[in-house]
């Protein structure tokens, strides 16, 4: 009778086990959204132009749904950008994919994001490298992004709230950092780190802002100007430094 029990017991345990992979996985039969973040990944990513498989399939299992307000979720697969309180926004899926390919994760990497908002490129990153550090300026954010990360089952994500434009120097060098707010210029703490090789892709402007691609090679820095993109304001510390302290776009490579 007891060794039935302990049977029972044991299913039971595996069945939970197996339920949480699923939630983690953001796919399986039960997941209702499943064709449309399919239709998703083909119509709004792929034909667009990213390729990275690794990116497609993150795409293709990050329960998006999950990290907008729930009045929203009919529309968690639309092309476009969704308010998630506070006058911020969880950014449009192609952009997300994007910025996230243009990093070049291979799996190994730790990686910083400025601006959790909903914790969804959090997740996307969590699939794709090591460990991911993000920074959220507005408290209510930061607390709601970090629940929904752990009852999804992300284990290498840490959230911090706070003001991220001087990142976060315990965990630094990063192999890759992302910043999804816009500052009208690149930070300086940011640039310092990140390692060599390493990548940072962020909007860089104010009414008019674009997403620069910026490599830190032996050499120098070296700053591509990508796509034309419209992101929230960076907040915070960003806007009390002078014209003078913004790190010059046309500055030639700096030696390291
Ligand atoms: N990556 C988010 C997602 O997946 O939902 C979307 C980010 S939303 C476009 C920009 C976020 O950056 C907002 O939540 C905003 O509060 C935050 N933010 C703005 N300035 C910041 C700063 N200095 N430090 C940290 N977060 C900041």
């Amino acid at each position: 009778m007891r060794i039935l029990a302990g049977l029972f017991a044991l299913i039971f345990w595996l069945g939970c086990g197996t339920m949480n992979a699923n939630q983690r996985q953001g796919s399986g039969a039960r997941d209702p959204y499943l064709e449309a973040r399919k239709r998703m990944v083909q119509e709004q990513i792929r034909a667009r132009g990213v390729k990275d498989p690794r990116v497609l399939a993150a795409m293709e299992k990050v329960p998006r749904h999950e990290f907008v307000p729930v009045r929203f979720r009919a529309d968690a697969y639309a092309d476009q950008p969704l308010p998630i309180g506070m006058g911020q926004t969880i950014s449009q899926p192609y952009i997300v994919a994007y910025m996230t390919e243009q990093l070049k994760l291979n799996g190994d990497e730790k990686v910083l994001e400025v601006g959790t908002g909903s914790g969804y490129q959090a997740a996307v990153l969590a699939e794709l490298a090591r460990e991911v550090y993000t920074i959220e300026i507005i408290p209510e954010l930061g607390r709601r992004a970090a629940e929904t990360l752990k009852r999804l089952g992300y284990q290498n994500v840490h959230v911090r709230i706070g003001d991220g434009y001087r990142g976060w120097p315990e965990k630094a060098p990063f192999d890759a950092i992302i910043i999804t707010a816009a500052p009208d210029h690149i930070p300086e703490p940011l640039i310092e780190q990140l390692k060599e090789g390493g990548r940072m892709i962020l909007p860089v402007g104010d009414v008019y802002q674009e997403l620069v691609l910026v490599t830190k090679t032996r050499k120098g820095l070296r700053k591509e100007r990508k796509i034309p993109v419209r992101f929230v304001p960076m907040t915070g510390e960003v806007a009390k430094h002078p014209p003078g302290e913004k790190t010059d776009q046309s500055a030639p490579p700096q030696e390291p």
